[in-house]
């Protein structure tokens, strides 16, 4: 039996087999980026399920045998030991799949645990508990919620919800948010709750302490109305399951005896709670397996705490610990680099990662001159693997903040990249970015009712959706717009208590579109964002708010651009770019398309071709932590879980001057960057270029779209907008690299570029930019 097993599980190196096949006991996997620790997850839970626990990795003699259970059972029938536990050892040998908990740290690894545990167990694997902490524990709370005095029923508040409560709670106390910020409260609770301490131990706690003191009553006031309105927030979901496990020992054993195997994944990112609330379900039996990896601890901000994993041994006797060191994703020169970035922290336990892969290729560094050459850079690289026969799937696009990924989307979106965004929307798709849109499309067509309706009430002006529904019945019944029934509301009986509101709206609106007579759009961006209250309303939002302001700031930097790039740019010529880019014609759930996520949420995941993006100072490190060494380690951390993800090919991209939240900057090559010694990295764009220059620094000069082309082409071909002039009819054949030969269906211009559709021979009609396409006329 034993030959068999290690044949079946021939494929894992000796150190990850002997993870594999020990199961009785706390274990501890602390090993490098990609080293199979979420593979010996999986192989275990296998292993387990296929085998049982009767094999074990020294070679001793299996623990409980069919001989030892039919023993057992027999003791069970003559009622000799203690029947409780005799049943508890029954139960879970062999274990069933529902005797095994695997939690992991996003929904994306979760589903990709359970993919995994499909292919080797096939149905069997559906029984098994795999998710998110969040997710476990509220399939816990919705059993058992009823001992808290909750309704099993309860809903589960948003972030957005929780600050509405916070709002009120200050309202009732009489404390001022300006002095209390809403969200910065919300953050201070939720630390708390972390901690698992409740508001009367935080009102012990804050002493003389004026502001702590404050926050525990705001605390106190927020737990009665969630409770009231059998509602539970976020980190409630935790902790309410742990208060359960601690207050109701006989509900804590049920859990227990059914849990009898418990694995952690990415467990450096646990916090307080979450750290309770493994421990609570494994107390019993102590069969709890964590894996994780100190430096790639990128959670902090969210009260994560490394010393879990650093102090499991203590807080497990008798644990085991397995360091697996041999790394099977990347190639070595990968490695060497992100060993090299990594090992300027000195908060860390220190390995040093290796392959048998083979050294690879060099890390290929691009300094594009602005960010619209990095996008035209990632999109030619993406096209030319394309075309060399790799898929969109594989290449992975990384970034440090959401806003980034706008230039780049832009880009894609015009040269008819598929792409999808991991763990968020689409820029276009946010919520800020898309009513701003509204405005901006109901000021160039007031009578786009469906836009209008989307703003009436955004920000609050206290005009209801049963107000909104009596204009709409007026001016069906009357043939007008809703917009004209608006502007006249006094003279309708209906609308009569809100006439002031609503004729207030219709006089902005038309403001707007003076202004927009009037002035550029840049103008009437932000007399948009600063008349209707729109960025006032998003300034009292504290952090939330701050991420929202940034994506107006990024979409006024799109606005700019378009005006830049066309000379004679049209609020109507804007918006039918956005349309472009918002078709959703263009995206196919399953289509295969290019990735693009935050750094963090690409944690655990793998692909051949990763492009690490905007590696500038100001950016990643972010201009808040560069000064703060605690913070940039966070950050070396991050850079670290980014670089690892790669597989195959690392790119890493920077620009000189960029545009970003509306404001041009100019950004030295991060640090982490330069971190990686020069034997690893070939660098391409623009630091070339410099080096080969008598002038050791490079200006950009001032963007229009001639000069864009002609700084372009100097770039070589990487990033030439390819047919800048080329004239296309309706009616030609084209030749396009990876889309093959088709025929164009009609050509609209665009300000200085051309929209192209074109029918695909086999791939279909896709919506094309001309400037951004290297089609080829048959
Ligand atoms: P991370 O720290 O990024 O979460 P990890 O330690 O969880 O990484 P895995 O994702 O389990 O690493 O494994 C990385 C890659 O190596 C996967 O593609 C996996 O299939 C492969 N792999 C793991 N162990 C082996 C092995 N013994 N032989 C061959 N390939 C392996
Ligand atoms: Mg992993």
């Amino acid at each position: 039996k034993k030959r068999i097993l290690e044949k079946e599980y021939s494929r894992m190196n000796d150190m990850q087999r002997v993870a594999v096949f020990s199961n009785q006991g706390p274990l501890l996997i602390l090993a490098g980026a990609g080293s199979g620790k979420t593979t010996v997850i999986v192989n275990r839970i296998a292993f387990l399920i296929k085998y049982g626990n009767a094999y074990n990795s020294a070679a001793v003699p299996p623990m409980v045998n069919e001989q030892t259970i039919a023993m057992l059972q027999a003791y069970l029938d003559k009622g000799e030991g203690d029947p409780e536990e005799i049943r508890n050892i029954l139960a879970v040998n062999p274990p069933k799949p529902w005797n095994v908990l695997a939690i992991t740290f996003t929904n994306k690894a979760a589903g990709e645990l359970k993919n995994r545990l499909e292919s080797v167990l096939g149905e069997a694997a559906l029984d098994i508990w795999a998710g998110t902490f969040h997710s476990i524990c509220v399939r816990i709370l919705r059993r058992e919620i009823g001992a808290l005095g909750y309704d099993k029923s309860f809903t589960i508040y948003d972030t957005d919800d929780s600050v509405r409560v916070i709002k009120d709670c200050l309202k009732e106390l009489n404390l001022s948010d300006k002095q209390f910020p809403p969200k910065q409260m919300l953050g201070a609770i939720s630390r708390l709750k972390d901690e698992m301490t409740d508001p009367a131990l935080a009102k012990t706690q804050a002493g003389g302490d004026y502001k702590q003191q404050k926050i525990a009553d705001v605390y106190a006031q927020y737990t009665k109305k969630l409770k009231s309105a059998n509602a539970l927030d976020f980190d409630d979901i935790i902790c309410c399951t742990v208060k359960l496990f601690e207050q109701f020992p006989e509900v804590l054993k049920a859990w227990q005896n059914r849990f009898a195997y418990v694995m952690v994944d990415e467990y450096q990112d646990t916090n307080h709670a979450q750290y309770r609330l493994v421990s609570l379900i494994s107390a019993s039996h102590k069969r709890i397996c964590v894996v994780g990896d100190d430096d790639q601890s990128i959670y902090r901000f969210r009260g994560a705490t490394i010393e879990n994993i650093l102090s499991f041994e203590h807080q497990f006797e008798h644990a085991e610990v397995i360091r697996l060191e041999q790394n099977y994703r990347s190639t070595q020169t990968i490695l060497n680099a992100a060993n090299a970035v990594i090992g300027h922290n000195t908060q860390r336990k220190g390995k040093e990662l290796w392959t048998s892969n083979g050294a690879g290729e060099q890390v290929l560094v691009y300094r594009a001159s602005d960010e619209m050459e990095e996008a035209a850079f990632i999109a030619d690289t993406i096209e030319e693997n394309v075309r060399l026969g790799h898929q969109y799937s594989e290449h992975a696009i990384l970034y440090r903040m959401n806003a980034q990924s706008a230039q780049i989307e832009r880009h894609f979106a015009k040269a008819a990249i598929p792409y999808r965004i991991i763990g968020g929307l689409r820029f276009y798709e946010r919520k800020e970015v898309k009513d701003i849109i509204a405005y901006l499309s109901v000021i160039n067509n007031p009578a786009d009712s469906v836009r209008l309706k989307r703003i009436i009430n955004e920000p609050k002006r206290g005009i209801g959706d049963a107000t909104v529904a009596a204009a709409e019945e007026i001016a069906a019944s009357l043939g007008d717009t809703l917009f004209q029934v608006l502007s006249e509301s006094e003279n309708y009986a209906a609308l009569s208590r809100k006439a002031q509101p609503l004729k207030e709206f219709a006089s902005l609106i038309r403001g707007f579109i003076d202004t927009a007579a009037e002035t550029s759009l840049e103008v009437l961006f932000d007399s948009i964002v600063e008349e209707t209250g729109y960025m006032r309303m998003l300034q009292a939002q504290g952090d939330e708010g701050l991420t929202r302001i940034e994506n107006l700031n990024e979409l006024k930097s799109n606005i700019l651009k378009y005006v830049l790039e066309n000379e004679d740019a049209t609020l109507s010529g804007f918006l039918e770019e956005v349309s472009l880019l918002t078709d959703i014609d263009n995206y196919d759930a399953d289509a295969d398309a290019a990735v693009m996520m935050t750094m963090h949420s690409a944690k655990g995941l793998e692909f051949p071709f990763v492009f690490v993006v905007g590696m500038e100072e100001g950016i990643f490190p972010g201009m808040q932590v560069m000064y703060d060494p605690t913070e940039v380690e966070e950050e070396r951390r991050l850079a670290y879980v980014a670089i690892t993800r790669a597989k195959k090919r690392l790119y890493i991209t920077n620009a000189a001057s960029r545009m970003l939240f509306g404001q041009t900057m100019r950004n030295r090559p991060s640090r982490f960057l330069t971190e990686i010694p020069l034997e690893y990295k070939e660098e391409t764009g623009l630091s070339v270029r410099a080096s080969r220059q008598t002038v050791p620094t490079y200006t950009p000069p001032a963007y229009t779209p001639r000069n864009a082309v002609a700084s372009a082409v100097s770039v070589g071909s990487v990033s030439k907008p390819a047919q800048q002039g080329v004239a296309y009819a309706a009616g030609e054949r084209v030749n396009h690299k990876i889309f093959g030969n088709g025929m164009i269906i009609s050509a609209t211009p665009m300000g200085n570029d051309t929209l192209l559709e074109i029918a695909f021979e086999t791939k279909g009609t896709k919506k094309i930019m001309a400037n951004f396409t290297k089609l080829e006329k048959l």
